[in-house]
């Protein structure tokens, strides 16, 4: 029995906060919230103080690193239930702030699901299954850990996890393909074109847009841990993969095989909210109306400053791809989502959920 790889960093717990080795075969994951906002090594401190009586085998911090206090193959003091105890492996989760529905980062919440697939993967849980192998505290005893936050996203840690864990089952040549989304594992230079090279685009040539995705403080671009991009075309060349970025591109997976990318596919309802700003990724039509219909604004009836944003040369109004929309109000219809653009719609997802457009902020 193993742990993971994926920690940060260790602080054991006190020995007389967990019991040595395991009475049962572990079979879930348990997850928990801290009710506090902590790094991994604060919450380490907390198993180690004598008489605390309680313990977990992993806990995540605000900032999304991750601690081990307790080996997999001892059995933590966590869920309340001895019999959940010995035969879960249990995290416990930093919030981000205190209270209300007890928040989570989007740093430590990726963390979790990364970690969940690697202790899935590990102790042979196979595909997980919410309220089955994927487990939280209140199921086990009167509590409210872990919080109505992770709550609501359990179906989908479930689903993100299990994209990972089919992922490392999935020949590279599969996993990276045009069209698809990725969230980057690691800050990522921009370059030029798809090779290592003198190719990095300068800070000072990125738009505003791409600015507040910079995680770079010298003068190379680079897109920050966590940043989503779809990449629209993949480029192969000396045993690297790329992604383009715009006209631009980003090493998905380096020469020795380590992707630094993971495949992300958000649910269309998550993704599409109210007042956020999306990037068309195609020329479209500007309709008078949220649905497929003889509504297709003409050209000739636009203003000037719509003008410059138009592609089309036939009589429809058309907004080219790039150009970036902030929807006030959504529609959905026939399974398409729709996004206002002043008094009119233009179409963020066809019906068959394929994007149209690109969340931004
Ligand atoms: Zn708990």
């Amino acid at each position: 029995m193993s742990n993971s790889n994926l920690v940060n960093v260790t602080v054991p717990a006190y020995e007389g906060n967990y019991t040595q080795g395991r009475s049962k075969n572990i079979e879930k994951i348990t997850i928990h919230h801290c009710a506090g906002v902590f790094t991994a090594e604060q919450i380490g401190n907390i198993f180690q103080r004598v008489g605390r009586l309680g313990s977990s085998n992993y806990g995540i911090g605000n900032d999304g690193r991750i601690g081990l206090f307790v080996d997999e193959k001892d059995t933590p003091w966590t869920d309340g239930n001895w019999d959940s105890n010995c035969k879960s492996v249990t995290i416990e989760t930093s919030n981000s702030q205190t209270g209300g529905n007890w928040p989570v980062s989007d740093e430590a919440l990726n963390s979790l699901i990364k970690l969940v697939a690697d202790v899935a993967k590990r102790n042979n849980l196979g595909k997980l299954v919410k309220g089955v192998n994927l487990t939280w505290h209140k199921m086990y005893s009167a509590t409210a850990c872990p919080g109505d936050y992770l709550i609501s996203k359990m179906d989908y840690i479930c689903q993100q996890a299990n994209l990972i864990l089919d992922g490392e089952n999935t020949p590279t040549d599969e996993y990276f393909a045009p069209n698809e989304e990725y969230v980057l594992d690691i800050a990522k230079c921009i370059h030029t074109s798809p090779n290592l090279g003198n190719n990095i685009l300068p800070a000072e040539r990125v738009d505003s847009f791409t600015k507040t995705l910079l995680a770079s403080p010298t003068g190379n671009a680079m897109l920050k841990a966590g940043t989503e991009i779809k990449c629209l075309k993949i480029a192969k060349e000396n045993g690297r993969i790329w992604g383009s970025y715009g006209n631009c591109w980003i090493e998905l997976e380096n020469e020795y095989g380590e992707r630094q990318a993971t495949k992300t596919d958000k649910p269309v309802e998550e993704y599409f909210l109210e007042g956020k700003t999306y990037r068309l990724l195609y020329n479209k039509c500007i309709r008078k109306t949220p649905e497929l219909a003889n509504n297709i604004l003409q050209a000739t009836n636009v203003d000037a400053f719509t003008k410059t944003l138009l592609a089309s040369s036939y009589g429809n109004a058309m907004i080219r791809a790039d150009v970036e929309l902030t929807c006030l109000k959504l529609a959905r219809e026939n399974g398409r989502v729709w996004g206002s653009y002043g008094n009119c719609w233009v179409c963020l997802c066809n019906d068959d959920g394929t994007k149209q457009a690109i969340k931004i902020d």
